[in-house]
């Protein structure tokens, strides 16, 4: 038997929950894609979605998911041969680095393991030694995802900057927009990239690359750039086909349009602000559960902490068994560990991740850390106590 009716709450880090607002606008038969409706809204999403990446510059939306926005950033500014500094926090930015190598492009990784920050000092020091600057980007993870660490972006654009470094500062905000800040022209974030399903609370399926005049003057000296990855059409349409490189993904517009909507009558300020109360809350009983028994937190550093996505580790067998017991009995899904294999737990399955990002509200947050309260009770997993009361509290802090 299982207890889990009732509305089930997908607590992984994306898809996110989408908004039955969201869901409604998209409930439509197909538009005409010529004009009317769908052809008057896209203009205004530009602005919109500038606003959340606090950017004055430009955007290209592409038809794809994330890793289609990684492509597509890299192929506008980087060319065979070229180089790239590749600071990995995880498995997300090797993933990036993957992508460059795709290109013909060439990665230097510096590898900062998979539970702290990048350290800017170390980045600025491979930015001095590359002297005659064949790097030509620093791709930057700003949440990464797998580890759950928040990185000091604008402490990268510091470096570039001490080290004389003309190299783009190219940043992945995939799971951090709409979540943690990010300020991408305050910071100096040349192209910045996320796609609809973390902090957008839109269905998978769309990819947005920000990028700025320094980004689009070294687009202008490439010497071609695939047709469909170009943003100039994308960013700069004449005609209202180009804005999406043919079809217009129709549906996840309405969606789009929707979700700007909400995010702009909360207010961007207000929306992080909301993400840092939850996640301080899930921290609270994060570390009270660690205070005693199995949990211990991969990123320890609050600092350091994304406001979108947690990672932590049970190992095992509770990380599969706590896993299976909040689906059946509590309706909550939680994520796994994503590149976290470690000696004793080669497939990182003592690992789970808890989304809390986009459309999520305190009774959410409490009812995930209350399922799996109960599911540490119900498996007899060792655990320090107080979790909620402390998560409660935090709460209770306005
Ligand atoms: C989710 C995510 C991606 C990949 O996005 P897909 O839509 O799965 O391709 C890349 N980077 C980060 C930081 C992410 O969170």
């Amino acid at each position: 038997m299982t207890y889990a009716g009732g509305r089930g709450y997908l607590a992984i880090p994306g898809p996110s929950v989408m908004p039955d607002r969201v869901l409604q606008a998209m409930h439509r038969p197909a538009p005409n894609i010529y004009e009317g409706d769908l052809v008057d809204m896209v203009y205004g999403i530009v602005p919109d979605l500038k606003y959340v990446a606090r950017t004055e510059h430009y955007v290209a939306i592409y038809t794809g998911n994330g890793h289609a926005a990684w492509e597509a950033a890299l192929s506008n500014v980087v060319a065979e041969g070229d180089k790239v500094l590749v600071p990995a926090t995880g498995r997300f930015g090797h993933g990036w680095a993957d992508m460059a190598v795709g290109l013909g492009v060439v990665p230097e990784v510096i590898d900062f393991g998979r539970a702290g920050p990048f350290d800017p000092n170390r980045i600025e020091a491979a930015l001095r030694a590359d002297k005659t600057h064949e790097i030509k980007a620093v791709l930057a993870t700003h949440v990464d995802t797998s580890s759950s660490v928040l990185n000091p972006v604008a402490e990268v654009r510091a470096a570039l900057d001490a080290a004389g470094h003309p190299a783009l500062l190219m940043a992945d905000c995939i799971a951090s927009m709409g979540c943690d800040r990010f300020e991408m022209d305050a910071w100096g974030v040349d192209v910045a990239i996320t796609a609809s399903q973390k902090g957008l609370m839109v269905p998978p399926g769309l990819g947005f690359v920000f990028f700025n005049e320094k980004a689009k003057a070294q687009r202008a000296g490439m010497a071609r750039v695939s047709r469909y990855w170009d943003w100039t059409p994308r960013a700069e349409p004449e005609m209202f086909y180009q804005f999406s490189g043919g079809t217009a993904p129709t549906h996840h517009l309405f969606g789009l349009r929707e979700a700007l909507d909400m995010i702009r009558e909360e207010g961007i300020e207000a929306i992080w602000a909301r993400h840092e109360r939850h996640a301080r809350a899930v921290w609270a009983a994060a570390d009270a559960w660690a205070e005693a028994g199995v949990l211990t937190m991969n990123i320890k550093d609050m600092e350091h902490r994304s406001r979108a996505v947690t990672a932590m580790r049970v190992g095992l067998p509770y990380g599969p068994q706590l896993r299976e017991w909040v689906e059946q009995h509590a309706g909550l899904v939680l994520g796994i560990g994503l590149g976290m294999s470690e000696p004793g737990d080669e497939g990182g399955k003592g690992f789970f991740r808890l989304g809390h990002m986009g459309h999520v509200n305190a009774h959410m947050i409490m009812g995930l850390l209350g399922g799996i309260e109960a599911a540490f009770q119900a498996l007899q997993m060792p655990h320090g106590g107080g979790a909620l009361e402390a998560a409660a509290a935090k709460l209770a802090e306005i």
